[in-house]
């Protein structure tokens, strides 16, 4: 159904519900989360990070753990890549803390080890974008910047009934001017947290709580009575597949064998078994022979499948497919650079490896091989 664009700007009406009766209500409902007890430019980065792609209930014990490990910008920055990447393991989305670690450095070296108040000094770090930005800013300092996520372009997109592709860069466009327009310059950070909860707790994807929603009266999806109808989003492609085949090769010690992940890559840093995707109608057992021949430079005799995982990815999914090998000719070399190690079972725990080699682990731990078939 077509509908008028937005307005240009909010009416009276709207800033007064947006700038009193929506922080009123934040005030009386807010959850207690540890990255709101605290005004430390640090600490609210690193929730801001997390919080990108992770629900609230799962990254606060990891949050917790994160900065018992690294409690200021300096710790992080004098930490090791590989330790930093296994707080995070489980966490997903590792850029994050590639960039968290590279950032953390710049800051040491760039800005006397403060996390930089100004929106052009934040931007020049990796990893934080205009959301991040605006969020750091707004918390940590007080500045008048508005946040747009996805909690909030749902909130703007109903109020103010905009019947465009939210994902579109026009319509990205459209919801931010109104959220600047909106933000109480007074208390930007409460306000940005006020909007942010609001679409989590309450103007919820499906089954919003309209009843209890401080911006009733000024909702215009609400006035058409069909919450649900906002945003309008372009129908999604369908999610890939791709199936996955990774050898489980020891060595004479019962070591086994593992390479770590470009740093550029997806998951860059990470470890994982060596393998890789099957080409249409290959059998899985020869992709996981081509893949250790064409990544080691080894020819490997490929025996049981010892599980299967699925696992999806926020674009495609995968189900990976892990055989037992055995050496048969060569020594592993890795043809594009990447360190390889031969590591026993036990100690795999000391590496970071991605959610579905974790798994993998896991049943290795409680399926143990005996010495005998290792070759
Ligand atoms: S009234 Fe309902 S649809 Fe409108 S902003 Fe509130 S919760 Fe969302």
């Amino acid at each position: 159904m077509p509908s008028a664009p937005p307005p240009a700007r909010p009416t009276a009406d709207d800033l007064r519900f947006f700038r009193q009766a929506l922080p009123a209500w934040f005030d009386a409902v807010a959850r207690d989360l540890p990255w709101r007890r605290t005004d430390d430019p640090y600490r609210i980065w690193i929730s801001e990070i997390m919080l990108q792609q992770t629900r609230v209930d799962q990254a606060v014990p990891y949050y917790e753990r994160f900065l018992a490990a690294f409690p200021t910008v300096h710790a992080l920055a004098d930490a090791e890549l590989d330790d930093v990447l296994r707080r995070w393991e489980g966490l997903g989305y590792y850029a994050r803390a590639r960039h968290l670690h590279r950032a953390a450095r710049t800051i040491v070296e760039r800005f006397g080890g403060r996390v930089p108040d100004t929106y052009d000094a934040i931007r020049t770090l990796p990893g934080i974008g205009p959301y991040t930005a605006a969020a750091v800013l707004s918390l940590a300092y007080g500045r008048s910047h508005a946040v747009l996520d996805g909690n909030v372009a749902r909130v703007l997109a109903r109020v103010f009934t905009v019947a465009d592709d939210v994902k579109a860069t026009a319509t990205r466009r459209r919801l931010q001017a109104l959220a600047d327009a909106l933000i109480d310059p007074e208390r930007p950070g409460r306000f940005n947290e006020a909007m942010m909860e609001l679409g989590a707790t309450v103007c919820t994807p499906t089954a919003s709580r309209c009843p209890a929603c401080p911006l009733r009266p000024v909702c215009g999806a609400l006035a058409e009575g069909r919450p649900e109808a906002y945003p309008v989003t372009k129908k999604k492609a369908p999610v890939p597949h791709h199936d996955i085949a990774v050898g489980v090769l020891f060595n004479e010690a019962g070591e086994v064998l593992i390479q770590r992940r470009p740093e550029d890559a997806m998951l860059g840093g990470l470890w994982e078994f060596p393998g890789g995707k099957r080409e249409p109608d290959e059998p899985l057992r020869e992709t996981c022979r081509r893949e250790l021949h064409e990544e080691l430079g080894i020819e490997v005799s490929v025996g049981e499948r010892l599980c299967r995982i699925d696992h999806a990815y926020s674009h495609f999914k995968i189900t990976l497919h892990a055989f037992r090998c055995a050496l048969r000719a060569g020594t592993p070399t890795s043809r594009t650079g990447q360190p390889l190690r031969w590591v026993a079972v036990e100690a795999l725990g000391d590496y970071a490896f991605p959610r579905a080699n974790r798994r993998l682990i896991e049943h290795l731990h409680s399926h143990p091989l005996q010495p005998s078939l290792f070759g």
